[in-house]
Order: C-alpha cells, then sequence, then structure tokens
C-alpha cells in the first residue's frame, strides 16, 4: 500500500504572529526547488492561522513550491455559542486550515479531555471537512503495567465511535507514547513498529483491512534529524508528528529529508 507520509509540526504555544512570519521565511528560502514525496504541515498556535495563512497563500501559489498544509492545535465540539475560549471549525475554515491535532495527550492531561470529547471534536472536525490528526497513545505506567494494547484500543473505540469508513479515510493517527513527548526519549524503532501495526490491526477490527492498509499513523514523541530516518523506514509509520524538533526550520527540514529519502 503505497501511503504518502505525513510530517507536522505541532509548535504548541510557540510562535506568535511576528515569530510565523521569521520561521516561514526561512522555511520557504532552504525549501526551494526542493519536492519531497510527502505532505508538510504546520500547526501553530491558533492566534497565528491568519499569518501563516496569509504567508502560505502568496507561497503556495508561487511556482516550484512545496505545498504546505494548515493544522489547527484544537477545535471546540460545538458550533456556536456561549463557549468562552473556544473556537469552531467554520472560524478555522476561514484561515485555510486543513486538518485539526486532537486528543493531544497534552489536551488529554491537562485540560481533561476524554475520549468521548475527541470523539465529538472529531465528527465535528468532519462536518467541516477539515482532517483530524488523532493523537493516542500511553503513559509509561501504562506500559510498564502491561496496558499499552488495552489503553490504545480504548482510545481508538472511543475517539473513531460512529466515525464512518468515509471519514476515517480522511483522518490520521498520530502514535504518540506520552513518555517520549517532549523528553528527548524516543520510542526505539522496534516499539514505534509494534505500537503502528497495533494500531492498524485495531482499526481492521473495526473497519476492515482495506481501510487498515489506507489509514496513515504518524509517529510522535523527540522525533529528530537523527533518528528521523529509521523510525521512518519501518513498514507502519507514515511519517511523523513533532513538537520541539519542528520549532528550527533546519531541524523540521532535516526531519523532513531523512525522512522522506527512499
Ligand atoms: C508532540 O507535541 O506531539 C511531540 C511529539 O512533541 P516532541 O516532538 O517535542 O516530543
Amino acid at each position: 500500500m503505497n501511503r504518502k507520509p505525513i510530517f507536522a509540526a505541532n509548535w504548541k504555544m510557540n510562535k506568535g504572529a511576528s515569530e510565523t512570519e521569521d520561521f516561514i521565511k526561512s522555511f520557504l528560502s532552504k525549501l526551494q526547488g526542493q519536492d519531497f514525496p510527502c505532505e508538510i504541515v504546520i500547526a501553530p498556535p491558533s492566534i497565528s492561522l491568519p499569518k501563516l495563512a496569509d504567508l502560505l497563500h502568496n507561497a503556495n501559489a508561487g511556482q516550484n513550491a512545496h505545498a504546505i498544509q494548515i493544522a489547527a492545535q484544537n477545535c471546540s465540539q460545538f458550533d456556536s455559542g456561549a463557549y468562552t475560549g473556544e473556537i469552531s471549525v467554520l472560524m478555522l475554515r476561514e484561515f485555510f486550515v486543513h486538518y485539526v491535532i486532537l486528543g493531544h495527550s497534552e489536551r488529554r492531561a491537562i485540560y481533561g479531555e476524554t475520549d468521548a470529547i475527541i470523539n465529538a471534536k472529531i465528527k465535528k472536525a468532519r462536518e467541516a471537512n477539515l482532517k483530524p490528526i488523532f493523537c493516542i497513545g500511553e503513559t509509561l505506567a501504562e506500559r510498564e503495567g502491561g496496558k499499552l494494547e488495552s489503553v490504545l484500543r480504548t482510545q481508538i473505540t472511543g475517539g473513531l465511535d460512529g466515525v464512518s469508513e468515509k471519514d476515517l479515510g480522511e483522518t490520521v493517527i498520530a502514535y504518540e507514547p506520552v513518555w517520549a513527548i517532549g523528553t528527548g526519549v524516543t520510542a526505539s524503532s522496534q516499539q514505534a513498529q509494534d505500537a503502528h501495526a497495533f494500531v492498524r490491526s485495531v482499526i481492521a477490527d473495526l473497519y476492515g483491512a482495506d481501510a487498515a492498509a489506507k489509514i496513515r499513523i504518524q509517529y510522535g514523541g523527540s522525533v529528530k534529524p537523527g533518528n528521523a530516518a529509521e523510525l521512518m523506514a519501518c513498514p507502519d509509520i507514515d511519517g511523523a508528528l513533532i513538537g520541539g524538533a519542528a520549532l528550527e526550520p533546519q531541524s523540521f527540514l532535516e526531519i523532513i529529508r531523512n525522512g522522506s529519502a527512499d
């Protein structure tokens, strides 16, 4: 199955509009004339989405530019109304957002997002034709307690409850072991491959072998230029969700280059 790898930068709460502009100008100049066989996605803080949309609109229209897609880091599960601080899917659409990261472990752990909330957000995102980057992953205690598979199965089943096969086809899964996020500790390529193969098998149980073979599953957790190639060489790993190492244009570019080399 030929799945196009997808490399997504999750900037978290870093880079306002002016730093976004600095990054994009530098990144585009480094990217100039290069065409990698992958999708490139950037998820800035929501306040920087208009600036990013503006900068990429011009760049993506230019010749020889590798297209860059925009992602949001979150969305509301509601359409509009009295939800102070929230942003709706239609508001995101106004800034050419194509992807939305949902279920990130920081949203689960710090903001109490449950599988049911994440499920409602995935469905709301699909209503607006946004593509979810649906994050799942176990804590170290869960892994060491032998609960890896049950945790992943519960997160997948809960997050995708009632999601159609068609909508699954527009969804990317990001397997991110919580103990590897922002810690500098990366899962070994064997640990990552085993978890990805398991995730694909759960998708096969829920949606059938064809859907499982098609879905892209990114790895996330301290991906760096030095480990991208080995991780991306694993048969069930289809790109990366990158935090810290995607804050610098050169390092994000090297991950893309190293990770998408044949
Ligand atoms: C993330 O935030 O999704 C992530 C994987 O972060 P880092 O690359 O810094 O571990």
